[in-house]
């Protein structure tokens, strides 16, 4: 499907999006539950997707309903006060615009793979079970959480590339990918969903605070290090950054 027909469904569904989003929000509650839920649902999808209990056209337009309707999730967890929909309303092209390119090229990257037998339908060679989501190989030291921290992001993106886990070419990889559509960048948009609230009460400045481990990239130790700057000059968490969605700083106004 090409980013027209895209964001054409996208936009008639729009009023469908805004009340699952908002079911949602009242379900989860939390950013970080609501990136855990959607990170279930992308390994369930893609296993649905290669145990054929989905035909391509179905996992596709799914996957375009969830990607949308779990980032206005995510704004409405960030704006959390009475104004929800007006404020929704200014999230929605950011959105859009942010989550549809990428979206598109993913998919048809997806299609590629299984129509050239790369990701084979029905393959039961591999056990998701042997794979956790965060991505790690089966036989792979098992890493503790404090460890993990430390990798900084250029270190992960080549043990990625070299474990041939960040390409999508496998089914474990391929779930791992479509979480960074339907479940990392909650994070983000509940960050988004924060700004309309804080300049709708009239702040003036903002600042991004970087988490202090060593797994915080350049950019972001450079926004970090920079302070206070004035409302909507600085971008939001995963923006400017080469973390990207996996981006945890956070923005304080005043
Ligand atoms: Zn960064
Ligand atoms: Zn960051």
């Amino acid at each position: 499907m090409d980013l027209l027909s895209l964001v054409g469904m996208a936009t008639k569904r729009r009023s469908d999006y805004f009340s699952q989003a908002h079911t949602l929000a009242k379900k989860y509650k939390s950013q970080p539950r609501l990136e855990e839920r959607m990170k279930a649902e992308s390994l369930g999808l893609v296993k649905g997707l290669r145990d054929k209990l989905m035909k391509w056209g179905e996992y596709e337009r799914t996957i375009l309903d969830k990607t949308l309707i779990s980032a206005l999730a995510a704004c409405i967890l960030g704006i959390k006060d009475d104004k929800t929909d007006r404020k929704l309303e200014k999230c929605w092209p950011i959105i859009v615009g942010d989550m549809m390119p990428p979206l598109v090229k993913f998919l048809a990257e997806t299609k590629t793979y299984i129509d050239s037998g790369v990701l084979r339908l029905g393959d039961q060679t591999v056990d998701f079970a042997d794979y956790n989501l965060l991505g790690a190989v089966p036989g792979a030291i098992d890493l503790g959480v404090d460890e993990i921290e430390g990798i900084n992001p250029e270190e992960e993106g080549a043990a990625e590339a070299s474990q041939g886990r960040a390409q999508g070419k496998t089914w474990p990889s391929l779930a791992e990918r479509l979480s960074r559509y339907l479940a990392t960048p909650t994070f983000a948009f509940y960050n988004l969903g924060l700004y309309m609230v804080a300049q709708d009460q009239g702040f003036k400045e903002m600042r991004r605070v970087t988490k202090h481990d060593k797994k915080t990239c350049i950019d972001c130790k450079n926004y970090g290090e920079q302070g206070w700057a004035p409302i909507g000059e600085l971008p939001m968490p995963g923006k400017g950054c080469r973390c990207y969605d996996r981006c945890r700083c956070f923005i304080e106004y005043r």
